[in-house]
């Protein structure tokens, strides 16, 4: 017997949405699980792929038990495949786009009959990561379903899936879930009202990324970049040196994320157009920095030039504030 792990609420009506297409019916071959990262999309995929392949599901859910269940739970389900970022050839790292072998060994696998004589589920996510020519195959995958055979993509981004292959899924959309309900399974998750509260206004009423920054030093983090901003606000710490420490661990981006996501929030307390817009701009180039971080170029100069431009914004924002 393996229990299932609980389903937050949004997740939740997701999956009894989709369950309820599938008994009447209706669940297309491609289904695309659409929305911001962190919600929960392939966990309510994985899900939906148990329960269809369940051999006695339990009215929604799937058993638990049966032997198909028991493969799943295993991970080693012949029927069920996750298709996501492998490995390069030398096996040094893994690589940043999924690839056409990929997508052309789960297309042969779809034509092959299931194994334990049910359907056949593959999930492949992030679906925004597949390359131009990998594309193409997938999208000959989609316009040949075999009946019992599912192809789904998870995405944070469908506007970087091709029109066409958005028009062969069925789209079901992930969204933030209203406050009091992130509030309160964020309290169910185990954190102090209070907290929980400041982490889902720091994270836009995100409740995963609330989460996730409570659980790790996300919100620790916030609070130390907002304080070394002020620093340099008042000129009590140097770009240089304050860029350096923020590149110097794994956190930098996040440390750009939550910056950037500052300057939104002094810029939503001006009055002041023009200040606003200079806000705005730095935002803009934080999360261009972001990106640039991601690249060969160095992290440090890129930061530093984004906080000597935050040095001159500053006092704007400040007065504003006042
Ligand atoms: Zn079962």
């Amino acid at each position: 017997m393996t229990t299932l792990a609980p389903l937050a609420p949004w997740q939740a009506r997701a999956y009894a949405h989709l369950v309820s297409i599938h008994e009447a019916g209706r669940l297309g071959h491609g289904v695309l699980f659409a929305g911001p990262a962190g919600l929960g999309k392939r966990a309510v995929a994985q899900r939906l792929a148990q329960r269809i392949l369940c051999r006695e599901p339990a009215g929604a859910e799937p058993c638990g038990h049966c032997r198909s269940c028991q493969l799943f739970a295993a991970g080693t389900h012949a029927d069920f495949e996750l298709v996501s970022f492998i490995p390069t050839k030398d096996g040094a790292r893994m690589r940043t786009e999924i690839v056409i072998e990929q997508i052309r060994e789960l297309g042969e696998r779809l034509a092959l009959t299931p194994q334990y004589g049910g359907a056949q589920v593959a999930v492949l996510d992030p679906a925004d990561a597949i390359n131009h020519h990998a594309a193409n195959a997938l999208l000959k995958t989609l316009e040949e379903p075999h009946p019992g055979r599912f192809l789904w993509l998870v995405s944070a981004h469908p506007a970087r899936l091709s029109a066409t292959i958005r028009s062969r899924c069925q789209r079901v959309e992930f969204r933030l879930p209203p406050r009091e309900e992130a509030l309160a399974w964020l309290i169910a998750q185990g954190h102090k009202p209070a907290a929980a509260e400041e982490a889902l206004d720091a994270a836009r009423g995100h409740p995963g990324l609330a989460d996730q920054w409570l659980q790790g030093e996300g919100l620790a983090l916030r609070r130390q970049v907002a304080a070394d901003l002020d620093k340099l606000e008042r000129g009590t710490a140097g770009a240089l040196a304050t860029a350096q420490a923020w590149v110097a661990d794994e956190y930098a981006e996040l440390r750009l994320r939550h910056a950037a996501d500052l300057a939104l929030e002094r810029a939503a307390g001006l009055t002041d157009a023009g200040r606003t817009r200079s806000l705005a701009a730095w935002f803009d180039a934080a999360n261009r920095t972001r990106d640039l971080l991601r690249t060969t170029v160095r992290a440090d100069l890129a930061v530093t030039e984004l906080l000597l431009a935050w040095r001159g914004d500053a006092p704007v924002a400040r007065g504003g504030r006042a």
